[in-house]
């Protein structure tokens, strides 16, 4: 399966909303472009991957929890490659979140080098359909909870980045820009 390409920061399809997949689009070639968004989210080394962060507007990502080792939460996330388990969610929702939220770092393969602490709901309950098309309810807790959240945000065009405090956006501003020039640049010299 072929690396797909990463969008960054300042690509406008990181800010379009996605529309929800229908069951007919289920097929094998939609099955052969998981099989690619994994790779190149293990590739990438990252928790989880979007669709519209590789340029696809439907309502599916992918993400593998399993994999990160160590407290997963603060500062530096190992990933195991034999611990891999690819979990693919199609349509997902939230249907309810916790009041109580937690801080922890989070980043994003759309922005890359830059982290920050974002505070989520712990827990959140949430539906979501299978590749069979079986719709599953689940309560997802912790780093699982945060990066379903994280994931589902890109669907709607959100970024972590949105929800850091002011000092975190301030901090990060010089660098955010930056990168939005830069993909603003190769996007205007492949469009020609
Ligand atoms: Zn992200």
């Amino acid at each position: 399966m072929p690396l797909l390409q990463i969008r960054t920061y300042g690509d406008p399809v990181l800010r379009e909303k996605s529309r929800p997949l229908d069951k007919s689009e289920v097929n094998d070639s939609f099955r052969d472009l998981i099989a690619s968004m994994a790779e190149t989210m293990y590739g990438a080394e990252g928790v989880g991957l979007a669709a519209n962060q590789v340029g696809e507007t439907r309502r599916f990502f992918v993400a593998d929890i399993k994999q990160v080792t160590g407290n997963g939460q603060k500062g530096k996330r190992r990933k195991d490659a034999a611990r891999r388990e690819l979990l693919v969610y199609l349509n997902p929702e939230v249907l309810e979140t916790s009041v109580e939220d937690e801080a922890a770092t989070e980043g994003c393969l759309s922005i890359p080098e830059e982290e920050a602490e974002v505070y989520r709901p712990l827990r959140v309950r949430v539906r979501y359909r299978d590749l069979e098309w079986n719709e599953h309810e689940e309560l997802l807790e912790g780093l699982h909870a945060r990066v379903f959240q994280h994931e589902l945000d890109h669907l709607d065009g959100v970024l972590f980045v949105d929800h850091v405090s002011r000092d975190e956006r301030e901090r990060m501003a010089g660098a955010l820009n930056r990168l939005k020039r830069q993909t603003r640049k190769a996007l205007s010299s492949t469009a020609k």
